[in-house]
């Protein structure tokens, strides 16, 4: 039976109380890099496996030694060091326009002053640079050391909050993360953030798959419109 939470904001708090039971309430973060090195690896990770885009990272950083060297290190060389990520050849060339950018318009590449900045104007300034989105910038306040309050809202996180009616999936990726972030509650900390997008996207890995959702053994399956229909036509 469907239980209908008219209220959005309780609908978000409930599934996100209900996801936490099951993935943890207090999620370590997966990485300690500082702002300019997540913004590296936001990037490479775009469409790529995570083990395809850290082996990159990892190869970037063992090949040049700084974003200093990638940044003037012969295009080839870059492309070759991050083969394993998906399009190489194009990641290759905007990864040096972004170094080259971040270097013009800070003077270093080291993009800690993002802590002195609100997280608006922070995510403004990223967004400014060529192929950064509200996913990537997200992701460099929330996953590096500046821990901001910033909601990513990636592939399997998208899925599960259009199936679940939070958003509308025409709105597309973009727009679903201003949506999405005021849904949650204001004095939510920046941990608890991060929480959010963690559990909505183990939720997509581990159940609410894109082909063949596993209805039948989801904590949200009271909650979810998508499952009820789902259910009910299998029976
Ligand atoms: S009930 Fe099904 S569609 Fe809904 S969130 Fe769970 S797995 Fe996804």
């Amino acid at each position: 039976m469907l239980i209908v939470i008219p209220d959005k904001k309780e609908f978000v708090l409930e599934i996100h109380h209900q996801l936490s039971a099951v993935y943890g309430s207090q999620i370590k973060y997966f990485h300690d890099l500082d702002p300019m090195s997540e913004l590296v690896s936001s990037f490479l990770s775009h469409r790529t496996k995570n083990k395809d885009s850290r082996q990159a990272f990892d190869n970037l950083c063992n090949t040049f030694g700084s974003w200093e060297v990638v940044k003037d290190a012969p295009i080839d060389a870059v492309e070759s060091a991050i083969k394993p990520c998906t399009w190489p050849e194009q990641k290759a060339p905007r990864l040096q326009q972004v170094l080259r950018l971040v270097a013009e318009r800070c003077g270093t590449l080291n993009l800690d002053f993002l802590a002195d900045l609100d997280v608006p104007a922070a995510r403004k300034w990223l967004e400014e640079l060529p192929g950064v989105g509200p996913k990537t910038s997200a992701a460099v306040l929330s996953f590096s050391t500046l821990r901001g309050k910033a909601l990513p809202v990636d592939s399997h996180h998208f899925r599960v909050a259009a199936r679940l009616g939070i958003i509308d999936a025409k709105i597309g990726e973009a727009k679903a993360h201003q949506v999405l972030e005021k849904l949650l509650p204001p004095d939510f900390t920046a941990q608890e953030v991060y929480n959010n997008h963690q559990v909505m996207m183990r939720h997509g890995q581990k159940t609410c798959f894109h082909y063949k959702p596993a209805c039948t053994q989801c904590v949200l399956l009271n909650l979810c419109p998508t499952g009820q229909k789902l259910t009910s036509q299998a029976m």
